[in-house]
């Protein structure tokens, strides 16, 4: 369930960022202690397991049915200019994903 969201996430991301503009000031924004950047960052999950269900067509082919995924792992942060391990913020990330 918790791989649904996140494509989710993913498709809105442009979108979303238009919309927000005149919030985007509003001072709870996460900043990279080392580089400053605001912008850009990224996620790293550990040990994910994927489980994609199918059928089988009469003519052979398979049709994908469901995934799911499970992080078994721990879930990284980092800042996506210095690559700095920003994981102490990443409870904060996830609140603000829309
Ligand atoms: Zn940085």
């Amino acid at each position: 369930m918790v791989e649904f969201t996140r494509n989710k996430r993913c498709g809105q991301t442009s979108s979303k960022t238009v919309g927000s503009v005149s919030i985007r000031r509003a001072g709870n924004r996460i900043v990279c202690p080392r580089c400053g950047n605001d912008w850009h960052f990224y996620e790293i999950a550990e040990d994910v397991t994927l489980t994609t269900k199918y059928v089988q067509n009469a003519d052979g082919s398979f049709t994908p049915q469901f995934d799911d995924s499970r992080i078994l792992g721990e879930v990284k942060f980092f800042c996506g200019e210095c690559k700095a391990d920003l994981t102490r913020f990443h409870n904060r990330f996830v609140e603000m994903l829309f």
